[in-house]
């Protein structure tokens, strides 16, 4: 049955930005600071003060935009979104309503093989409102100010995803994008970015879409995942039953991994905007614009795709590589070092490197790594002058300590040995003490090969060249 309908999604991602200061007043804008410390009389909301527009939060706003390929409105109008919640104490939000920041942009998503693309309804600027700590101990709620007027944008996507894997997908590649541009923390447990996800299910074929509902306090991308699928299913079995959806905006519940109706139609009307009267409109001129547009690095969906179609990396690869800024940079500076040879820089990553800041919780930048001692340690394995094992235990020194890769093998004594002469000596020594295995192999069990190989590196300290310590092995194997 689930097969017969189609599921459509939009996405609402409230982003906060990283400013030093809020939107409207000079509060610094940090969060963990201790309860209604950060707040003034323009972000508390008391009669007769003031707002004033930090002009970062239209550059990081627009910035989005540009990333996202939105029309950014040389003119646009900020607005008052009047609603009553104890954690909003102006009983108004200061948001942009007709006439928003960024219109019209799109983003292509990459997704498991290909790329979805996503049309951006709009992207706009808002003042975040407190918090509310409900506490046993008193059994009530306590109101924490120091997140009011604290700087977001709302990125509203099109009804343009269908399955809860390119929802999921859109919301990780908005999250990199954050990074890139350096304008959010994107520090999910703080809530730096939360999502309210609508849902409509139509039956395949029909062009026309379906009632939707709205759900909030999704503040995990697996949460988004699953509130889609239950809400997804719980729209298709009331239909199928015989009933009717109707508009409403429901609360997620992720411990119970359920959603329960908060509202029913909800109206853009039933906020009353109106142009914020303490405001002017916000003007963005083209110069602007264009220093902004220049200062966009590579953003992580074209470094995704350019990952997958010249360097041949798989899915999995590209997107774990590209989601670590610091990686992805030293993948890129080791390519133009190196001239070639991207997958083996991958893997290097993906392997010791990761291996070793998993352990020790360091980021790149606290290491000894830099882009050319990598890329002189795979020259040296490259040309033969370490193995492929030594070439871990010279990276975990680097790592560690920093030093040239060159002088750490020396140090180590890990230059490999080509020697054909002394490389026979060790070969017929191991066989002689392996005679078991060398019967083995001349009786037809050919694995034997690789265990004499590996007694062979293990007694030469993993020096011994491997591919001329095979070649003698079978030598000896075969004649004697
Ligand atoms: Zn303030």
């Amino acid at each position: 049955m689930i097969n017969d309908y189609e599921v459509v999604i939009g996405l609402e991602v409230h982003a906060e930005l990283n400013t030093s200061s809020k939107i409207y007043c000079s509060c610094k804008n940090s969060f963990g600071q201790d309860p209604n410390t950060a707040v003034c009389p323009v972000c508390m909301g008391l009669p007769g003060a003031l707002p004033v527009l930090n002009e970062s939060v239209v550059d990081f706003g627009a910035k989005m935009g540009l990333a996202l390929n939105c029309h950014i409105n040389k003119l646009s109008r900020q607005d008052r979104k009047n609603y009553f919640y104890p954690d909003l104490p102006k009983a108004y939000q200061i948001s942009q309503a007709d006439i928003p920041l960024c219109e019209n942009g799109w983003i292509d998503v990459p997704v498991c093989g290909g790329v979805k693309r996503v049309g951006i309804n709009r992207i706009h600027i808002e003042e975040d409102a407190g918090k509310l700590l409900h506490d046993d101990i008193y059994d009530g709620s306590l109101i924490d100010l120091n997140r009011c007027g604290v700087p977001l944008i709302e990125i509203v996507t099109e009804p343009d995803m269908r399955s809860s894997a390119e929802a999921k997908a859109f919301l990780d590649t908005i999250k990199m994008t954050l990074q890139y541009l350096g304008i959010s923390d994107c520090k999910m447990q703080e809530g730096s970015i939360r999502c309210d996800v609508n849902v409509s299910v139509r039956r395949r074929g029909d062009t026309a879409y379906g009632t939707r509902c709205e759900m909030k306090n999704v503040n995990s991308f697996s949460g988004a995942v699953r509130s889609i699928e239950y809400e997804a299913r719980r729209q298709i079995e009331l239909i199928a039953s015989g009933g009717t959806v109707e508009q409403e905006t429901r609360r997620w519940n992720d411990a119970k991994g359920e959603s329960i109706v908060m509202r029913t139609k909800e109206n853009a009307q039933d906020y009353r905007y109106f142009p914020e009267p303490d405001l002017l409109c916000i003007k963005i001129d083209e110069n602007r614009l264009n220093d902004i547009r220049e200062s966009l690095p590579e953003l992580p969906a074209e470094k995704i795709l350019r990952y997958r179609q010249n360097y041949g990396f798989s899915d999995e690869e590209s997107l774990l590589i590209a989601e670590n800024m610091e990686w992805a940079d030293l993948l890129d500076k080791c390519v133009i070092e190196l001239g070639s040879d991207p997958k083996s820089i991958c893997s290097r990553i993906l392997s010791d490197i990761a291996k070793y800041q998993n352990a020790t919780g360091k980021t790149i930048n606290e290491t000894g790594l830099t882009p050319e001692r990598l890329s002189g340690l795979i020259k040296l394995i490259r040309e033969g002058v370490i193995s492929n094992t030594a070439g871990s235990r010279v990276l975990e020194v680097i790592l560690e300590k920093g030093g040239e890769p060159e002088e750490i093998t020396k140090q180590l004594g890990l230059v490999q040995n080509s020697d054909i002469d002394s490389l026979e000596k060790l070969v017929s020594q191991v066989i002689s003490e392996n005679e078991k295995s060398a019967a083995d192999y001349r009786s037809g069990k050919k694995n034997a090969l690789g265990y004499i190989v590996g007694q062979c590196m293990k007694r030469s300290g993993g020096c011994a060249n491997p591919r001329i310590v095979r070649q003698l092995v079978e030598k000896h194997l075969e004649c004697i």
